[in-house]
């Protein structure tokens, strides 16, 4: 009866970049690379990753009507994602403007565009989506008020992800829909509201206490902490040469939810997701470095 293992509601983003000697002061004009456009946003992000393992994905987003939206549509379908949810108008298609120098320090210009459309009628609009997949899961890319509505209109029996990023307090409502919530340190502190000390065993406490039925703190190289009422498991992370970690969040918080609506348990789902996490680490870009099922076997 489930059409779709997962649902990802969230950005999506073309991401220009330009390599740069130096990145220019205020007023000064800097000559850089050929331009390279790199399909991203975490929403888009998360649906590549979980299609690329083979889950029946779609994604509910919100792009342009303008050569980025047809660019993303396009990559979206190559890598075998529904795009049938993805809405077009309001704005431009949202953009990162992205110079990075030789040492790989970058500078960032986000112009969320069509993301900070995506409203919640275009939820309700897409009760069909919802109903149909086992796994709903989003991020922070999109207005509040639009993750609210998803919330609100969860079909009994389907599971709520939400990795919240960019970090903001969270409402109650939506703290208690989330099985898991997925967090880095940086965002369990903003979460929290709380200070820096403390091991990831006391966030994940400290974030249980604010009502979701359960946690995972994602810790890099170390691995996560998964945990709910009951218990608090850590699991390893898989050893590799990292190359460049863009996007590893996102195709670990894909993975994991994929593996919840297949019927794992989330130490077991975790684990695939570390799996998965660290496989995106060892190739550059985000879309581009996330594995297919078999590569993660090999792993
Ligand atoms: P975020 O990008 O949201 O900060 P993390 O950096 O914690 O997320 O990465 C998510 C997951 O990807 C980690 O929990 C881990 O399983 C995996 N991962 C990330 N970096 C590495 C690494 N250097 N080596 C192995 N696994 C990694």
């Amino acid at each position: 009866m489930h059409g779709y293992d997962l649902l990802v509601v969230g950005s999506a983003n073309a991401d220009l970049v330009i390599g740069v000697d130096r990145r220019p002061a205020a007023g000064e004009t800097v000559l850089g690379s050929d331009l390279v456009t790199h399909p991203g946003g975490k929403g888009a992000n998360q649906a590549v990753a979980a299609a690329r393992l083979g889950a029946r994905t779609a994604l509910l987003a919100r792009v342009g009507d303008d050569a980025h939206g047809r660019l993303l549509g396009d990559s979206l379908r190559a890598a075998g994602v529904d795009t049938a949810g993805i809405l077009t108008g309001g704005a431009p298609t949202g953009v990162a403007l992205i110079t990075v120098d030789p040492s790989g320090d970058n500078s960032i210009v986000v112009s969320p565009g069509a993301n900070g459309k995506l409203a919640p009628e275009d939820v309700r609009a897409s009760d069909s989506l919802l109903r149909a997949s086992r796994v709903v899961s989003a991020q922070l890319e999109i207005p509040l008020e639009t993750v609210e509505e998803v919330v609100r209109n969860l079909p009994s029996g389907t599971r709520f992800v939400l990795n919240p990023s960019p970090p903001r307090p969270l409402p109650a409502e939506v703290l208690a829909a989330c099985d898991p919530l997925i967090v880095n340190e940086h965002e369990a502190q903003v979460i929290t509201g709380g200070e820096s000390a403390g091991t990831p065993e006391e966030w994940a406490a400290a974030l249980l206490a604010l009502g979701p039925r359960s946690v995972v703190v994602t810790l890099g190289s170390q691995g996560a902490l998964v945990a709910d009422a009951q218990s608090m498991t850590r699991v390893p992370s898989v050893k590799v040469e990292a190359v460049d970690t863009t996007g590893a969040g996102d195709a670990f918080t894909a993975a994991l939810a994929w593996r919840l609506g297949t019927g794992s348990s989330l130490p077991d789902a975790a684990a695939y997701a570390a799996r998965v996490g660290a496989a995106a680490v060892t190739r550059p870009g985000a879309q581009e470095s996330y594995p297919t099922a078999e590569e993660v076997e090999a792993l």
